[in-house]
């Protein structure tokens, strides 16, 4: 994960905070294409998305996913973009 800002969960680990974006460990730019030098995010190579997901939901932080990069993680791959309708008579 990439996010534009961090927190320290109650264990001491940097979460992600602010807009945050996926990030894959080797690349420079999030999933999305915005370049994390350029936009100033920091990276977060403990955090995977299902977890940054999980955080935003649970916690009082503001994590604002970039839903370009939900699209991009694949989370509605279980989800059919488009089904088959019986043709009409
Ligand atoms: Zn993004």
């Amino acid at each position: 994960m990439a996010a534009s800002d961090q927190w320290l969960d109650d264990e001491g680990v940097r979460a992600p905070r602010g807009s945050v974006h996926a990030w894959r460990i080797g690349t420079n730019q999030t999933l999305c294409g915005i370049p994390l030098r350029k936009a100033g995010l920091r990276r977060f190579p403990h955090v995977l998305w299902p977890d940054a997901r999980w955080l935003a939901d649970t916690t009082d932080e503001r994590l604002a996913l970039c839903h370009r990069c939900a699209a991009a993680a694949g989370e509605h791959r279980d989800r059919r973009p488009w089904t088959r309708r019986r043709p009409r008579p």
